[in-house]
């Protein structure tokens, strides 16, 4: 980092979270940017804003009881972690999977602080979740357990206090049981205190399709400025939930080509393109594996048990999970021809994969920044309901392209500033950093 200061928030970060690694992880790749910042703004340390940065406004731990369809107890934890508020209300996703433990849920809100501040909309960060497993558990057991999840949850909601919308595990149908039951407890239809609703009770159009649409135009907008598009470029997208679908009915509209996608398992390739209806079909109304895909598609194979990385592409879309990307799979992304990267998901690039994209000069755009567009959507959906409006789908994604073309925008400029073009990065980070520093700063200790 050669930083001294950062050097040694650092350390203090680490031992007082100790085993927290996904959280380390990423703020250790914020700091690796703003050095410079530093350099420039003695005031941001003085003030100590950056370690009042890594320490989040409020953590809450809690008991989730739940009964299944045999009538048998399960214990699961909640999580909410309200990470900042200086730009707005805490906003950020709920994740529900097995892998969610206070480390994961912070790396995410910390993330998220930052991203929601590249959007340049009112919005602070949080995240939150629980370790329970949605995998072969029936509607009714999913509408218990997100019953009870916001029967302690409620408490710390509000549309002016923390908005929590979904992430993996938590689509369209838990929103529904979770602001049922917010409602039943507290008897208000206060439609602003979730997002990703229904389009049957206030939620917005393009929100589904939101994050997956924003990192496809993220990746336009970053072809642009080298003079190229997605148009007949082989893409490869991971993942088959909500972001990788959307990413991949995306970069068809603009002429690209999606040839494979993937879950836990392995991974479909398919020459023709994607069959995108398909896997919604699959994926979103039979809650079936993706191997299924090959059976129905003449020509296509399910490749078990291999990364969808060996499959060469000239853009890759990761938009599964963290750490899912790591520099081997990064070399033979760039040996077998990749130009550009668009973070669907959070923090799917481990550090040194990150490192190989930028050394062999492949525009490379971070979840901050490319996978922005789902929480910006959220923030029209805040709009909405808070002026009781409901807006149409083709205004709706129009906003959300200006919006990403805005965050391409600051980030690429911000990168410029300082004296590192094109890296993108840097630019969401500083540019998030100064933002939020800023609003710190004003509102005093
Ligand atoms: N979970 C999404 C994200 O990571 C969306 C959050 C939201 O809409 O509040 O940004």
């Amino acid at each position: 980092m050669a930083h001294s200061t950062l050097d040694r928030i650092f350390e203090t970060v680490v031992d007082r979270n100790r085993g927290e690694t996904e959280f380390h992880q990423s703020v250790w790749e914020v700091f690796e940017s703003i050095g410079p910042v530093l350099d420039r703004h003695p005031e941001y340390a003085d003030r100590k804003v950056i370690e009042r940065l890594c320490e989040p406004e409020r953590q809450i731990i809690f008991r989730v009881p739940w009964e299944d369809d045999n009538g048998e107890v399960h214990i699961n934890r909640g999580f909410r972690v309200e990470f900042n508020s200086a730009l707005g209300p805490y906003k950020g996703g709920l994740r529900f999977h097995p892998s969610v433990y206070q480390g994961i849920v912070k790396f995410l809100g910390f993330e998220q602080v930052f991203k929601n501040a590249v959007t340049g909309l009112p919005i602070g960060g949080g995240k939150g979740g629980s370790d329970f497993d949605p995998k072969g558990r029936s509607e009714r057991e999913i509408m218990r357990f997100c019953q009870s999840f916001m029967t302690e949850l409620h408490r710390h909601l509000g549309e002016y206090t923390d908005v929590p919308a979904g992430d993996t595990g938590v689509g369209g149908r838990e929103i529904g049981f979770l602001f049922g039951q917010y409602k039943r407890i507290t008897n208000r239809y206060e439609s602003g205190v979730l997002t990703g609703k229904s389009l049957a009770y206030g939620g917005a159009q393009v929100r589904t399709e939101a994050t997956g649409y924003g990192c496809a135009y993220f990746v336009e907008e970053m072809l642009a400025v080298r003079g190229d598009s997605l148009e007949g470029k082989n893409v490869v997208v991971s993942g088959s939930g909500n972001v990788a679908i959307y990413a991949i009915e995306k970069t068809h509209q603009l002429g690209g080509t999606v040839v494979a996608c993937s879950d836990s398992n392995g991974y479909v390739h398919d020459e023709n393109g994607i069959d995108v209806e398909l896997v919604k079909q699959l994926k979103e109304v039979e809650r079936v594996r993706l191997a299924e895909y090959a059976e129905r598609r003449p020509g296509a194979k399910y490749v078990s048990g291999r990364s969808v990385w060996e499959v060469p592409c000239q853009v890759a879309m990761p938009s599964a999970t963290q750490n899912e990307l790591d520099g081997d799979a990064a070399a033979m992304l760039v040996r077998g021809g990749c130009v550009a990267i668009g973070e669907g998901a959070n923090m799917p690039t481990t550090p040194e994969g990150v490192r190989v994209f930028q050394e062999a000069g492949v525009a490379f755009g971070p979840g901050k920044a490319a996978n922005a567009g789902g929480v910006a959507t959220s923030a029209l959906e805040m709009q909405q309901n808070a002026s009781r409006d409901s807006w149409g789908f083709d205004f709706t994604e129009s906003r959300l392209r200006e919006i990403m073309q805005d965050v391409h925008a600051r980030c690429h400029r911000t990168a410029e500033e300082y004296g590192m073009p094109g890296n993108y990065v840097a630019g969401a980070n500083i540019h998030g950093f100064v933002h939020v520093a800023d609003a710190m700063l004003g509102q005093g200790l």
